[in-house]
């Protein structure tokens, strides 16, 4: 880092006209945690627990899944703490539980595995819960959700899980529950989804992938692979103003909030938290900084009357270089 990048990190992000915004990480390893420390995160906004299951040989159980999710919560005592829920399939294999299929990006992946084996998802939730006693700084998170069932079965499980832990004795707080927007169902069905839960999460690597049918790992389309077009705006537009019509907090976890461009157009939209990889976290700060919310607000409303990424690209680039 810059020494003029490193002074920035004591300070909160927050706009010239004083909008202020949680700046959280993602983490995937236990070992991403030094770094987010020292680039002053304010929180874990996304943990991908399938990285620990991808590098084990079997399932872990709920003492050894416990452990790993209490390291994290303990580093983070008094900041949220955002574990999500197993996140396999699609891109995400386990070498221990194979999945073979023509589409995994539309198949058996995230939340819709382990709502079929409810064994898997009941131990992660039961680990999670047990990790947060004492701490309280535990907030759950389900991916690929695409429909109000699956939420709601979700959260039955979720609630299973608590009510027995009680019974057994455990002084255990009830968890904040968000929902991953990255399926378009979920966007169509926001304001239902929204009234559902605590938060929302936006994960713009594949509510893009999905909203432009564009695999997001295959080179061959990865030119026309954007999170900048127009029809992906539009949909986080829809979805933080329908959520926040609810009172309910949204992220941004995907790669668009670790990219300035990203980051001004989030601003102009009110989103509440950018969550992205420690190494981001410094110069989108400086974005945040740099920037007037309602200037921001004028180059997302310019935005939204683009027709194709390219132009609002070369709109943000410009405006990213007049503030140096
Ligand atoms: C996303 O889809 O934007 C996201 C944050 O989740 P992942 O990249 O782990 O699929
Ligand atoms: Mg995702």
């Amino acid at each position: 880092l810059t020494a003029g990048l490193k002074a920035l990190c004591d300070l909160p992000a927050q706009s010239l006209d004083g909008r202020r915004i949680g700046m959280y990480v993602n983490i995937g390893l236990l070992a991403d945690m030094a770094p987010s420390m020292t680039v002053g995160a304010e929180g874990i906004g996304l943990y991908r627990t399938e990285i620990p299951f991808q590098i084990r040989k079997q399932f872990p159980g709920e003492e050894d899944q416990a452990a790993i999710y209490r390291e994290a919560l303990e580093t983070f005592r008094g900041k949220e703490v955002v574990l999500r829920t197993l996140d396999v399939g699609g891109d995400k294999p386990l070498s221990y539980f194979p999945i073979k299929e023509d589409n995994p990006f539309l198949g058996w992946r995230g939340i819709r595995l382990v709502l079929d084996h409810p064994e898997i998802f009941l131990t992660q939730i039961r680990a999670m819960l047990r990790a947060s006693i004492g701490l309280d700084n535990l907030s759950i998170l389900l991916p690929m959700i695409g429909s109000v069932e699956e939420l709601e079965t979700a959260k039955e499980y979720i609630f299973q899980a608590l009510n027995e832990l009680r019974e057994e004795g455990q002084a255990i707080s009830t968890p904040r529950i968000g929902v991953m927007i990255e399926v378009p169902s979920a966007v169509y069905q926001i304001e239902i989804i929204a009234a559902m839960v605590d938060f929302l999460s936006i994960g713009t690597n594949d509510l893009t992938q999905y909203i432009l049918a564009i695999d997001r790992n295959n080179e061959r389309v990865a030119a026309r692979y954007d999170a900048l077009h127009p029809a992906v705006l539009r949909a986080i537009v829809e979805v933080v103003d329908a959520s926040h019509l609810l009172g309910r907090e949204v992220t941004v976890c995907g790669e668009l909030a670790g990219d300035p461009m990203g980051a001004v157009l989030l601003l102009g939209m009110g989103i509440d938290v950018l969550s992205m990889s420690a190494g981001s976290l410094p110069r989108i700060k400086w974005v945040i900084q740099s920037f007037k919310q309602s200037d921001a607000r004028q180059l997302l409303t310019a935005a939204l009357e683009c027709s194709r990424p390219t132009q609002i690209r070369a709109m943000l680039s410009q405006a990213l270089e007049e503030r140096g």
